[in-house]
């Protein structure tokens, strides 16, 4: 029932007490163990539900283990381990300033992407390096062709909103970038799906996505 029983990591702990997390909640409590135990999951999860901790805890744990695993060096290619797509640039942003704090003195290093913004800032930052990517479907699409990203090493997939990205239509952006993870060379990922609702498009998501998935509402 506290965070200090989930075996996160001390840093990771440290930084969730830096936050002033105590308990969890009811979304973290469950989604938490069930990724740290390397299953998908599907989650029914709103705003304000504590959902951004209940994807990025498991994803920070796991890349601390990782993150010194050899990666591609390309010329200007960069290959993030975890990916978490957001459908807006507000979003992604908070997501982002979350994921640091979670972050801090572990390590990783989490870089955001979005559209509507100049995007050499942008390239300046993920040159420095990556393990966490936040993007906005069409934006990490414009990474792609650029090949400034590379999708080959992605460990964990998390998508946020899955149903306002589908209702903004970025299903086909959506489908493009998985297929990338889906070439090989791959390793195995991992993939969780937040959804408020779960019209039969985000079902179809779930299926051609996920793997033996966990779906949780609480
Ligand atoms: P989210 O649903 O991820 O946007 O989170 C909603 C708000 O709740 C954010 O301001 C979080 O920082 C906060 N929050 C998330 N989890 C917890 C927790 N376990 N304890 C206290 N605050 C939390």
């Amino acid at each position: 029932n506290t965070f200090a029983e989930i075996d996160l990591g001390e840093a990771l702990n440290q930084n969730i007490r830096r936050c002033k997390y105590v308990k969890p909640t009811p979304v973290q409590r469950h989604a938490i163990p069930i990724s740290l135990g390397g299953r998908d999951l599907m989650a029914c999860a709103q705003t304000g539900s504590g959902k951004t901790a209940a994807f990025c805890f498991p994803i920070i744990s796991g890349i601390m283990r990782e993150q010194y695993v050899q990666r591609p060096r390309g010329a200007r290619t960069v290959y993030p381990l975890a990916l978490i797509l957001s459908p807006t640039r507000e979003l992604s942003c908070q997501i982002h300033e979350e994921a640091r704090k979670f972050s801090y003195q572990t390590g990783v290093k989490v870089v955001v992407a979005y559209g509507g913004a100049p995007i050499n800032q942008q390239l300046r930052e993920l040159e420095r390096g990556v393990d966490i990517l936040v993007a906005t479907p069409g934006r990490l699409v414009d990474l792609l062709e650029r090949a400034r990203v590379s999708l080959q090493m992605i460990r964990y997939l998390a998508l946020d909103e899955a149903d306002r990205m589908l209702d903004m239509g970025f299903e086909p952006q959506i489908r493009k970038i998985v297929e990338q993870m889906d070439m090989p060379p791959r390793g195995v990922r991992q993939t969780m799906l937040f959804s408020a609702t779960f019209p039969k498009e985000i079902q179809r998501m779930a299926s051609d996505f996920l793997a033996n998935y966990i779906f949780l509402a609480v």
